[in-house]
């Protein structure tokens, strides 16, 4: 057993960590307020290689893996949360290409995202259906005018990046319309300027600003048989896809709560209160090395599901290891910002300091791509099935 992350992928903490500190950092405060997307963080990311690092050298990336993202989101995450949404974007969308897309797919959409030419998009969730995946209504009826090309209608919403996009991984129904069964439903990749499709609405949110989040809808959309990613009925394929990713969303988490709780302790250092320093407190103390010891049980899950996920370990046995991973981390960020927040009083409070940020930013990651609850679902069913240590 080695527990030592392998020399370039060190190197490439080292580099990112560099650049989180010289480009990240001044600018995390300016992108919540104006909300505006950060073109800036997204050059300095494409200059640096970094759009490219979980794609195959093959198709023009690093071939870094997902511990590679997961490192590397880790470190930008640590001043910004939307940071490293832009990076997970390289992976979220292309996940289901890369695991079950054809040759033709892979050549077509991959080498764009490593290059940063081209920015991608997920449409799963709709107004009625986020966790409960299988109530989608958005449906693809075979055309009649096309052998294997389909006719999309429907809406997408709480779509990340959904105006920078230049294409995305859209899931429908192309069976019976009220079945719950995953081979009803299919993944297509469309391309933005495709006929019928647009963007009608962008969300207001609490946090993760700068890259909008909003509706995609989908009206008479034409594709081919060549946008069918995984086959007709491919769901369970492509589903692998969010299987991996788990450890992508967690090293969010791990970022977020290292990054805030890195400057509440500064902060307790030079507080002074009741003729001392608060760091001298014993309580302040023990809170610190409580939610520490959270963080470093949430990296070593973290890892060890970046680990499996590269090892192609993201089948229907190992879901509860990267499930806790996404969970735990998650829940960490949320209490580290929390606790950050509250170690710095009112100051916390303002946007003199970045702690208020950090707090509002962390609540999205309970959220998406599997809510905590769902994660402790997949969790249970794997215990229940003794998917875990068992004898
Ligand atoms: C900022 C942001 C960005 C997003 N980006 C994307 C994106 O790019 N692409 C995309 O497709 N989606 C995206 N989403 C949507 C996200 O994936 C969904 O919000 C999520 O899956 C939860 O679905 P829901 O919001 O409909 O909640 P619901 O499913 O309505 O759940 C509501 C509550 O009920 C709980 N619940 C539901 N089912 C159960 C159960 N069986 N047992 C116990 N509790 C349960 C949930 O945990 C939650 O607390 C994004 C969301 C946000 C906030």
């Amino acid at each position: 057993m080695n527990f030592d992350l392998p020399d370039e992928i060190l190197e490439l903490q080292a580099s990112v960590r560099r650049l989180s500190q010289e480009k990240i950092k001044p600018r995390a405060r300016e992108i919540d307020a104006t909300g505006e997307y950060p073109q800036d963080v997204f050059e300095a990311f494409r200059d640096a290689g970094l759009t490219g690092l979980c794609i195959p050298e093959a198709y023009g990336g690093a071939g870094a893996g997902i511990l590679g993202l997961t490192v590397a989101i880790e470190e930008v995450t640590k001043y910004s949360n939307v940071t490293g949404l832009m990076l997970l974007l390289t992976r979220l969308p292309t996940g289901p290409i890369m695991i079950a897309g054809t040759e033709e797919q892979k050549q077509r959409y991959l080498p764009g995202i490593a290059e940063g030419t081209t920015r991608c998009g997920f449409g799963l969730s709709e107004p009625q259906a986020g966790s409960d995946v299988a109530g989608m209504r958005t449906r693809a009826t075979p055309d009649p005018d096309v052998e294997g090309g389909w006719i999309l209608n429907g809406l997408k919403c709480w779509m990340s990046g959904v105006v920078q996009a230049d294409w995305y991984t859209v899931f429908a129904k192309t069976g019976d319309p009220s079945s719950r069964a995953h081979d009803s439903i299919t993944c297509f990749v469309i391309d933005r300027d495709t006929p019928g499709v647009s963007v009608p609405r962008t969300d207001r949110k609490m946090g993760v600003r700068g890259v909008d989040t909003g509706e995609l809808l989908l009206e008479d959309v034409k594709v081919g048989p060549q946008n069918v990613v995984g086959g007709v009925g491919g769901f369970r394929l492509a589903m692998f896809g969010l299987n991996a990713m788990r450890p992508i969303v967690a090293a969010r988490g791990i970022g977020l709560a290292e990054g805030a709780i890195m400057y509440a302790t500064e902060y307790v250092k030079e507080r002074a209160a009741f003729g001392q320093r608060i760091s001298d407190f014993q309580g302040i103390q023990w809170k610190l090395a409580e939610i520490a010891t959270e963080i470093e049980a949430a990296r070593l899950l973290t890892y060890r599901a970046a680990w499996l996920a590269d090892q192609g370990k993201f089948t229907k046995e190992w879901v509860p290891h990267l499930s806790m991973a996404k969970m735990y981390a998650t829940e960490v960020a949320v209490k580290a910002s929390g606790i950050a927040v509250q170690m710095l009083g009112a100051a916390g409070y303002m946007e003199d300091h970045p702690t208020e940020l950090w707090y509002r930013d962390a609540k999205q990651l309970t959220i998406v791509e599997g809510t905590s609850q769902v994660q402790l679902g997949l969790i249970a069913r794997g215990l229940l099935n003794h998917d875990l240590w068992w004898d």
